[in-house]
Parts: structure tokens; sequence; C-alpha cells
């Protein structure tokens, strides 16, 4: 996969662009101003993944959160601001790593002048996010509707705001809730600017519709070699988010961690019960040892094949089972006696 280097931004000490890893971001739902609830919910996100955390800041509360919440976590923060300069002048020099703001909301060059120099002062980057939902009305009436045109124009506006104070420490996400839009968008920023691009379909919703929702149209651009960094955009908890983000990295072939498993549907053939064993593995085997590629098949159709092309595999048959590790026939021998071995040969992999 080609990657397009972009223009490099430091958000806390993490890079994106520059030819640097794509990252995991995702977003705090609890109320910013609350600091346990907030410190909480970050510390549960980073070890689910999360390597950059974003917080809605929409009052002087909110702001002043900030240091507190900063000296309880480890991850970059960034500030998801609205509208009001203020607040994001305010959350800058309280010492957030980025902040999401869009300058063509202020209305006031004094402001925006106000604001680039205090983002400059604090060496903070600036995420301009255009999502579907929120295109100005200007945009809508020249493009008929928030279509990926209307929305690619839109962020470039805000970002052209602050190129003519001479920033550029710019991020653009451009965001909208159905796949084809959102991939259209981002394709198009691709070709046309060099800044690192936040990665998400906005809104997706709820369960396994969003999760398909958001590994299509984030797993397709990043096959096409596009994005930066990603926040999968889920309703319920966030944790959520930064695990599908990583499971998303990992499918595309961007990541190697964890425990990697690859099992079949299991169909007449299959003589155990294969789901009760993957599920065995899955919870017995450590996540944060590095990376192991797993194969547990049903029968001997295709669990041999597949089972040499994992670190370590196995393939069930009626009475028997054969293991195979890095492609070569391990051992072989009764179900439960097999079982056992396969699963302490995987541990001991990982040791
Ligand atoms: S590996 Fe065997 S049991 Fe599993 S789905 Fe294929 S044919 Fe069925």
């Amino acid at each position: 996969m080609l990657r397009k280097i972009k223009r490099s931004v430091t958000v806390g000490g993490v890079q994106m662009g520059g030819g640097s890893p794509v990252t995991i971001q995702s977003m705090t739902n609890t109320d910013t101003a609350d600091v346990a609830a907030t410190v909480e919910q970050i510390k549960r996100l980073e070890r689910a993944g999360c390597e950059i955390v974003r917080a809605s800041v929409y009052n002087e509360d909110c702001v002043n959160a900030i240091p507190a919440i900063l000296e309880r976590i480890s991850i970059p923060l960034v500030a998801d601001i609205h509208f009001d300069h203020r607040l994001a002048i305010g959350a800058m020099k309280k010492g957030v790593h980025k902040i999401r703001f869009n300058p063509g909301n202020i209305g006031n060059a004094a402001n925006v002048r106000e604001l680039v120099a205090c983002a400059r002062d604090c060496r903070v980057p600036i995420r301009v996010g255009v999502n579907a939902g929120s295109v100005e009305k200007s945009m809508l009436e020249r493009f008929g509707g928030p279509t990926p045109e209307a929305m690619v124009e839109s962020a470039l506006k805000h970002v052209a705001i602050l190129e003519r104070e001479g920033f550029y420490d710019t991020v653009i996400s451009i965001k909208a809730s159905n796949v084809p839009d959102t991939a259209a968008a981002y394709r198009m920023a691709d070709m046309r600017c060099d800044y690192p691009l936040h990665l998400g379909v906005t809104e997706a919703g709820l369960g396994a519709a969003a999760l398909v929702k958001s590994s299509i149209g984030i797993g397709s651009l990043l096959l096409e070699g596009i994005g930066d960094t990603l926040r999968v955009s889920l309703t319920g908890d966030p944790a959520l988010e930064a695990k599908t983000a990583a499971l998303i990295l990992r499918a595309v072939g961007l990541r190697k961690d964890g425990i990697e498993i690859i099992s079949c549907p299991t169909c007449g053939r299959c003589g155990v019960d294969l789901e009760k064993f993957v599920k065995r593995v899955e919870a017995e085997l450590p996540k944060d040892k590095g990376y192991l590629k797993v194969a547990i098949m049903g029968c001997a159709v295709n669990g041999p094949g597949e089972a040499k092309e994992a670190d370590i595999g196995i393939a069930f048959g009626e009475s028997n089972a054969v293991v195979f590790k890095h492609g070569e026939r391990e051992f072989s021998g009764p179900l439960n006696e097999v079982t056992e071995q396969f699963l302490q040969a995987a541990k001991d992999m990982l040791n």
C-alpha cells in the first residue's frame, strides 16, 4: 500500500502525517468538567488502544478542568470547540495538545488572528473538521446540499483562513454519515492538499451497522493509502471505538499486534464446539505480548491449509486434531489432549 507522505503535525509528542503510523483517536462522552469521570474514561480508552483523546470543551468549567485532567492522563488531549474562539484560546493556554475548531465560524478577522497567534505560541495544531450536518449555508446553496464537493470546499475555506495567517499546523477531517460521500470527500481532499487527514464516518450509529459503516468507510480509504489518523464514531461506550479502530488497522495490514484469530464459520462437517474453543483461546492468550496469528479450523477441508499459514494453527478431525507451527506439522492426537497442548504451545510462543 502506497501512502502519500503528508505534512507532519505533532500532537503532544505523537506525530500525524510525515510518514508516521496511522494513530487511533477517540472522544470522551463524560461531562468534561467532571474531572474524575473524564479521567477514568480516558484511562479506559487508553487501555483499549486509544492514542489521542478528544473531549468537548463547551464552557469555562470545561476549560478550567483541563489542567487537572492533563495531570492524570498520559495520552495527548484534544479540545473540541465550536464557535467560541475564547474557549479555544483558554483551552490552549491550559495546555491541551490540539484543538478541533473551524476558524471560518469566528466571523471577525481580529479574533482569527488572536486564535492563530495563541496556537502558534502554544505550539498547538488545529483540526479543521467539517461534517455534512454543519456545512455552511453558502456552500449548501452553491453545491445543492452537503455533497462531498461542498464539504471539501468548506474545509479548504477554513484552512485558507489559517494559511492567510501563515499557520500550517493543520489537520483536516471531512465526515458524512454515509460511506460513499465520506470516501469521495477524503479522496478529493487527499488530491487537493498535503495536510494530514483525520478519517471517520460520522454519526455511524449503533452496533453492527455502525461497525460495518466505519470499517468500510475508513478501511477502504486506508487501503488506498489515504488517512493519517482515525476515529471510529459509535453511539455508546467509546472504548469500543478504540478497539474497533485497532481492528480496522490490523485488518488492512497497518498494524500487527495482539492475537489475530483465523477461525472457520463451521458447517455440518465440524464435529467439535469450535465457537466455545475459539472463545477460550481468545480469553486465555495475552493480548499485550506481541502479535500471534492463530488458526482454529473445524475440519480437514480447509483446516490444514489455513493452520499452516498461521503462526500456530489447529485443524480438528472427528476424533483427532493436528497442530501446525510456522507451517510445519508439530503434533497430533486425540481431541482433548491436543487442544490443551495447542493452547499451551500458543501461550509459550508469546512468552
Ligand atoms: S473448515 Fe471444515 S468445518 Fe470449517 S467451514 Fe470449512 S468445511 Fe466447514
